[in-house]
This record gives structure tokens, C-alpha cells and sequence, in this order.
């Protein structure tokens, strides 16, 4: 099945930046698609797009058939099953503790307290965030954080996660840990959609590619495929 039909969609911010150029493509479920590309290529503002966080300037975004609509309550229903992770950890915590905030997102899914803690206690382990799990958050390093904020959107058990540049900051212990979870939930049938400027990481785990340059899709396929056209 396809989850994202992604139609001519352009995104032009405020100050007149063109951070994408009539993108067209399919996402479909239970890959692990990579986006790949430099800094500035528009990955990230694509990733925005998927989850309503920004809306299209031009073109459309339909996702499981529907046009996504950026109501309150079409907006909840998106996020409950596309969950990001950003980037930036800082603009992802914010809660007192570690296991607070991973627990924030679980805790409003109307699970019971055991369910959370189950959830949360998993993602900790996958994430190996327990053993700091009472500290306060802004004493974490760049990669602690990155694990914690990734352990946030793990424990909601989102049918897609996407990761804006999940390993970036994260020594090579810690990026194979993560992409070892992101295989693990694969399996369990989830979709992962990461960016990436990490050329070899792309290639070998992903079984799709997005190659993007200065707001455009350059090629898109399996890792082959693609391989092939440059
Ligand atoms: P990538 O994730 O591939 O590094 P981005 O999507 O972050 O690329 O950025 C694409 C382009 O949009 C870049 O030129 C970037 O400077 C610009 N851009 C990103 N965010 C903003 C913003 N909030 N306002 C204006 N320009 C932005
Ligand atoms: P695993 O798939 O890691 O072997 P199990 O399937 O044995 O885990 O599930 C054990 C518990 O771990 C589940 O009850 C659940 O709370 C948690 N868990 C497993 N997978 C996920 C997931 N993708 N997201 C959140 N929690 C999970």
C-alpha cells in the first residue's frame, strides 16, 4: 500500500527562500526509505511536510488516499500515526526529566499507566537512555539528547517514524545502535523515513533512495537503481 502520494509540492518560506521545487513522489509502507542529500537540499522541509508541521506552498500531499487537512482534529489523527523526530533535540524537550519526557507522548495517547511504562521502559533499552532516565534533560550531551528525543517518538509506536539526521552527532556505538532499532521496528512492519548527508549509510540500509539537490528529487528507486543513474 502507499501511506504518502506527494503531488507537485513546492515550499517557499517567508523570506522568499524556494526550499522545494515541484516534488513529486510515493511513499509506500513498511520501507526504510532514505533521503539523501546536502545541507540546504530541502530534506528537512520535505520531512516537515509529512506530518503537518508545514504546509505546502504549492501542490498536494495526500496521505493513505486523503488530502492531508491541517484542522486541530485531522492534524491529532495525522501525528498519532507519523511521528518525527527533529533534527535538533532541544526543540523536542522540554519536560524536567528524561523519562518524563519520554513519557510525555505515550502519556497522551489514552494508554493505561502500565502500558506507558511498558512502552517507555522498552524505549529506553532500545535507546540505552535508562541509566540517566532522572536527570534533567538540559544536563545531557548533544548525543544524549538525540537518543532521548528519538526514545520520545519510539515509545508512542508510531506506524511511521521519520528521523531528520538521526545520526548526526551520534558516535558510530550509538548511530548502529539506532539503526538497529530502526530495523527492528521495520520488522515489526513500521515505515522509517530518515535524512541523511551519510552517503554509506544510505546505501546500505535503506531499500529506497531519495537523492535531493537544491529543492528537487535528483533520483529516487532502490539503492541499486540509483546507484546505476548517478
Ligand atoms: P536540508 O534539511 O536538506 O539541510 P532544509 O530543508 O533545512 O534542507 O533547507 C532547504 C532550504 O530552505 C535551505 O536553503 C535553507 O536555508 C532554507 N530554510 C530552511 N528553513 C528555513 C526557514 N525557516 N526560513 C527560511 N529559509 C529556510
Ligand atoms: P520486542 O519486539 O522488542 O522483542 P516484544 O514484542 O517482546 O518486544 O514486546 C515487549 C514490550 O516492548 C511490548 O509490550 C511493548 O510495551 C514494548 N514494545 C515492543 N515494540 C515496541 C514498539 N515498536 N514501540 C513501543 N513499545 C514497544
Amino acid at each position: 500500500p502507499i501511506l504518502f502520494n506527494i503531488d507537485q509540492l513546492s515550499h517557499c518560506y517567508a523570506d522568499g527562500t524556494i526550499a522545494l521545487r515541484n516534488v513529486t513522489l510515493t511513499i509506500k509502507q513498511g520501507k526504510k526509505i532514505a533521503l539523501l542529500g546536502n545541507n540546504g537540499a530541502g530534506k528537512s522541509t520535505l520531512l516537515l511536510h509529512l506530518n503537518g508541521i508545514l504546509r505546502p506552498t504549492n501542490g498536494a500531499i495526500r496521505f493513505k488516499g486523503k488530502e492531508v487537512a491541517y484542522d486541530r482534529k485531522s492534524l491529532l489523527s495525522l501525528r498519532k500515526q507519523v511521528g518525527i523526530v527533529f533534527q535538533d533535540p532541544d526543540s523536542q524537550l522540554f519536560s524536567a526529566s528524561v523519562i518524563q519526557d519520554i513519557s510525555f507522548g505515550p502519556q497522551n495517547l489514552g494508554l493505561s499507566k502500565e502500558e506507558v511504562l511498558r512502552k517507555v521502559e522498552w524505549a529506553m533499552e532500545q535507546t540505552e537512555t535508562t541509566r540517566f532516565k532522572d536527570k534533567p534533560t538540559h544536563f545531557l550531551s548533544l548525543g544524549q539528547k538525540k537518543r532521548v528525543a528519538i526514545a520520545g517518538v519510539l515509545a508512542m509506536d508510531p506506524d511511521i517514524m521519520i528521523l531528520d539526521e538521526p545520526t548526526a552527532g551520534l558516535d558510530s556505538y550509538y548511530s548502529k545502535q539506532i539503526m538497529k532499532v530502526l530495523d527492528h521496528i521495520q520488522k515489526q512492519g513500521k515505515t522509517i523515513i530518515l535524512s541523511t548527508h551519510d552517503v554509506n549509510l544510505a546505501f546500505e540500509w535503506a531499500d529506497e533512495l531519495i537523492v535531493m539537490n537544491d529543492g528537487e528529487i535528483l533520483c529516487y528507486g532502490d539503492p541499486a537503481t540509483v546507484f546505476e543513474q548517478d
